[in-house]
């Protein structure tokens, strides 16, 4: 069966038309009466941006969704979870700073911020899914306890799942460090004829598994927990995996995560994706770059997978693989495939422009 996405492109020629009516109407459309009652804990779950990336989804926008909620009785509180690199965001304490430096602020957003696996990833709830590459997955507790999610994601390139969108935002979004590295099975190597020695790898590794010798990077496979956050920052890209093997295993073991963090909240979630500045990295990134395509809209689903092709297919208009065509050997059209095949949501789908 068709899943439906509501769809408003970023065109505006008056007030009616600027991007927080859009986000009014799209709610609208998408909200199912089943999402959430009054008094419900409705998690709201975005990406508050590394500190020096300014491509995360704007306060202003996060403001009206809460205002949603807020105007129906519910009871909304922003949330994300702490990463498996070193960064802005490794524990509640640090994320909750680098939030409030974003803009996230109460003034602002009007909702109080929950770091979703606690201090330091110890807050999670374990949840069976029995799949392929796990029979369980650890679910952040605030996320899991929460009666109902809105999943905002900002659509953009990432380095090794090919491109981020809803899966993405579900899958390593909502579980603590520890989902996070299971999912992270790939261990890179660095390619010595490439390599110049920077030491940039070395100085971004979590777990310090890389040494210079002889002015070259080594990657201690043991020490390694596969996050790619070296091949991020490598200015030569001498940093690899074995694409064809890890990264399929990396994008299925990413689904079924996804799978997870909706699995006990049949009817209770609702996906909006940004298609604005669609940049060629994550927002994990301490940078923005250039956006490789201009902005398109703002869409809206219950589907994830749905919302996620059909973000995909906007943004390829005209018949490039965008995503593709600047990392070949991901494969995002995984996240797209698996997700349909275990029943995470569905790649048919009607797009209804509003
Ligand atoms: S070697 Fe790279 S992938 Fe492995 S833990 Fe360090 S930064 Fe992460
Ligand atoms: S970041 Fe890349 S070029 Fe720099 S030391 Fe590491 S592998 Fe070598």
């Amino acid at each position: 069966m068709k899943s439906k996405v509501y769809f408003s492109s970023t065109q505006a020629r008056g007030y009616h038309e600027n991007k927080i009516s859009k986000i009014k109407k799209l709610y609208k459309a998408v909200r199912n009466s089943e999402l959430f009652e009054k008094k419900d804990l409705v998690a709201i779950k975005l990406h508050f941006g590394e500190l020096g990336n300014d491509t995360f989804i704007k306060p202003v926008f996060v403001r009206q969704v809460v205002d949603l909620v807020k105007e129906e009785g519910g009871k909304p509180f922003l949330t994300d979870t702490n990463t498996l690199y070193l960064g802005s965001r490794k524990n509640a304490a640090d994320h909750l700073e680098t939030a409030l430096k974003h803009g996230f602020g109460f003034a602002s957003t009007n909702a109080p911020i929950i770091i979703a696996d606690g201090l330091m990833g110890e807050s999670f709830r374990e949840v069976e899914i029995n799949k392929k590459h796990f029979e369980k997955a650890y679910i952040a507790g605030a996320i899991e306890e929460a009666d109902s999610m809105i999943v905002l994601s900002h659509l953009k390139g990432h380095e090794m799942a090919g491109f981020g969108g809803a899966v993405k935002n579900l899958a390593m979004g909502c579980t603590n460090p520890h989902g996070k590295k299971e999912q992270h099975s790939t261990r890179p190597i660095a390619d010595h004829l490439k390599c110049i020695g920077c030491g940039a790898c070395v100085r971004v590794c979590p777990e310090d598994a890389i040494v210079l010798i002889d002015g070259k990077a080594v990657i201690d496979g043991a020490k390694c927990i596969g996050c790619g956050e070296c091949m991020t920052v490598c200015p030569t890209k001498a940093i690899v995996l074995n694409w064809s093997e890890e990264l399929l295993e990396f994008t299925e073991k990413m689904v079924e995560y996804a799978y997870a963090a909706v699995k006990n909240k049949p009817g209770k979630v609702i996906y909006f994706n940004f298609l604005l500045s669609i940049t060629p990295d994550c927002d994990c990134v301490p940078w923005s770059d250039t956006s490789i395509v201009p902005d398109i809209g703002i869409l809206a689903s219950t589907d994830p997978v749905a919302i996620d092709k059909a973000s995909l297919d906007l943004i390829n208009q005209g018949g490039t693989d965008k995503f593709k065509s600047m990392r070949k050997e991901t494969l995002g059209e995984v996240q797209i495939n698996y997700g349909a095949e275990i029943g995470l949501g569905s790649k048919e789908y009607e797009l209804i422009e509003i």
